[in-house]
Parts: structure tokens; sequence; C-alpha cells
């Protein structure tokens, strides 16, 4: 774990040493979003669905293929594959037959108040590879 003023490291491995769920806001200082990245080993499932009061979720598949269920509706998902699940979505996952990589990242639905275009800040300073 590495800290700075303004900003937080944490390198929690993936693929092989990845195992089970990650939450990773608390300890990275995550003030508006949560994270989770998790490893589904193949064959296996989430072991429950569940929905959110208040948190929509943004899954990114980043390894391996799986099937999605979202109120009562499966599809495949594959590495790349995003899915965005309302609060009130009854979802689980499951893992093909390959591992199933992906992070998850949950914040709450419509509280974002601007994006990049808006919020973005164009600055003078360079890291040593700009210069
Ligand atoms: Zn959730």
């Amino acid at each position: 774990m590495t800290k700075g003023i303004n900003y937080s490291v944490k390198d929690i491995g993936l693929f092989d040493k990845l195992e089970g769920k990650v939450f990773v806001g608390k300890d990275l200082g995550l003030t508006g979003t949560e994270v989770s990245v998790s490893k589904l080993a193949a064959g296996t499932a989430s072991p429950f669905v569940h929905a959110h009061k208040k948190n929509e979720e943004l899954y990114l598949v980043i390894g391996g293929k799986g099937m999605f269920y979202v109120d009562g509706e499966e599809f495949p998902v594959q590495e790349g594959s995003l899915i965005r699940v309302a609060p009130a979505g009854e979802r689980a996952l499951k893992a093909g037959d390959k591992d199933l990589y992906y992070i998850c990242i949950q914040a709450e639905a419509g509280s974002l108040k601007q994006a990049t275009r808006e919020d973005g800040i164009m600055l003078e300073s360079k890291p040593s590879w700009m210069k």
C-alpha cells in the first residue's frame, strides 16, 4: 500500500494471485464509489441473488466467460463485457469452464453531477515521460 496526499495505491494481484472477492474502497479511501475485484472459480457461481437499496453497479469482466442473471434473464458475458445493473436489479453471476474475473464498481444511482468534460482540469505540470 502506497499513499500520497492525493493518491493511494494497493496491489491486490490478479489472476493467479486473486482468490474470491476483494473490496478495495476502504483501503484506498474511495469516497464516492465502492469497488471490488473478484474471481469466480471455473464452474462456481455467486451463492445468492442480490439487489441494492440505492447503488447501481457496473460489472467489468476482465477475464474468462460466464453467465449473468438479472431479473430472471440470463445472458453470456466474457472478457470485455460491461454490465450496468440498476439498484433494484436482482443479479447473480456464474463462471463458465474457466475462471471468471470481474471488477464491480458501485455508486449511488443518480449521484454523478459532473463527468470528465465538466470536471477535468488541464494542467501545466508534466511527468518525466511528457518532457
Ligand atoms: Zn452488489
